[in-house]
């Protein structure tokens, strides 16, 4: 394509910051001078403030005055990271957007080679950690194992070690927005969505400043929530374990009859019945408990609400505070 059509190309960036004042300044600068290193595109920067409670939307807005490619959506409260993204991609205008953290552990310069890949064809590009940087030994563990298991459990491809950071084209975009589901784990959805997609490997680097805003509690309900929306395989996994416990009690039935027609002896099993009285009770609570998660879920999806709550929509055309949600 020659280079003056390309320069009617816009490229959207979100993204999303919860609590991030330490570090949203110097996040700011390094995507500026990555936008001035852009020739042939033109840039948009879409930061969403996920119900911060310090100054970082103040100091988001104190950049708009002097560049009017950023904008800014502000949540009413925290709605957490995967609906922050979504608010942020709702609101793009872009040929391509790219989702990317606010604490610079996704550099921004990687984005150069994600447009080589675009204009190539793909219509996903995806950044894949070769290496974590600065990340706690049980982080990196627990990640790598999630990204297996999700892998084992999904009916859909969803590439290994690969975080959001990710290029997506306008059309895998509007598919997205039109996924109107409440459950998101945004890079399921995308792998879902098909097209040509590729991975291009890069170290995570260390986060800037601040600390991480996922806490254990909100990294384990991150890993349930896309291992839930993504597999219905636990459910058949308590079946299963149904099947096999009651193979084992069908055998123990019948020994146990064996026993007693054809022996003198009496079952003494006072220890056999209590474990497996509580071994079954066990189970069967698990198993209810796998189905609860899933009618949570539905009751969820069936309330409609809206996936959030925009209290200020600064620097965008349209007021987006009134666009579908
Ligand atoms: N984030 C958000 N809402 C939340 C939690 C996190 O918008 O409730 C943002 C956060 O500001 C950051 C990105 O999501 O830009 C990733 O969060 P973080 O760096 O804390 O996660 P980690 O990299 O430690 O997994
Ligand atoms: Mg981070």
């Amino acid at each position: 394509m020659p280079a003056h059509i390309k320069k009617q190309r816009l490229l959207s960036l979100v993204i999303p910051c919860y609590n991030e004042e330490p570090v949203i300044d110097e996040t700011i600068k390094r995507l500026k001078a990555f936008s001035a290193e852009l020739k042939h595109i033109n840039i948009e920067l879409v930061f969403v403030d996920d119900g911060s409670h310090d100054r970082t939307a103040e100091i988001i807005k104190s950049y708009m005055a002097s560049d009017t490619r950023i904008k800014l959506l502000v949540f009413s409260r925290n709605f957490g990271h995967q609906i922050a993204v979504t608010a942020g991609v709702d609101a793009t205008a872009g040929d391509a957007v790219v989702l990317i953290d606010a604490d610079l552990q996704d550099p921004p310069e990687l984005i150069h080679q994600m447009l080589e890949k675009w204009d190539e064809g793909y219509q996903v590009v995806y950044g894949t950690r070769t290496k974590r940087l600065g990340e706690s030994l049980f982080k990196r563990v627990t990640a790598r194992l999630f990204y297996r298991l999700l892998n084992r459990l999904s009916d859909v491809d969803i590439p290994l070690d690969t975080g959001d950071f990710r290029l997506m084209s306008r059309t895998v975009v509007n598919t997205l927005i039109a996924m109107p589901e409440r459950d998101r784990f945004v890079r399921g959805m995308v792998s879902w969505v098909g097209f040509k997609q590729i991975g291009i490997p890069y170290t995570r680097a260390e986060r800037f400043a601040g600390e991480s805003k996922y806490p254990l509690r909100k990294m384990f309900s991150f890993a349930t929530g896309g291992i839930l929306s993504f597999s219905t395989k636990p459910l058949q996994m308590a079946v299963n374990f149904g099947m096999i416990c009651s193979s084992l009690a069908l055998t123990g039935i019948l020994y146990v009859l064996a026993l007693r027609i054809f022996t003198n002896i009496w079952v003494e099993g006072w220890t056999a019945i209590m474990i497996s009285i509580l071994f079954l009770g066990g189970v069967q609570l698990i198993s209810i408990g796998i189905l609860g998660e899933y009618i949570g879920r539905i009751y969820n999806e069936v309330k409609q609400r809206p996936l959030y709550v925009v209290q200020e929509s600064l620097g965008f055309k349209v007021d987006q505070t009134i666009k579908k949600q």
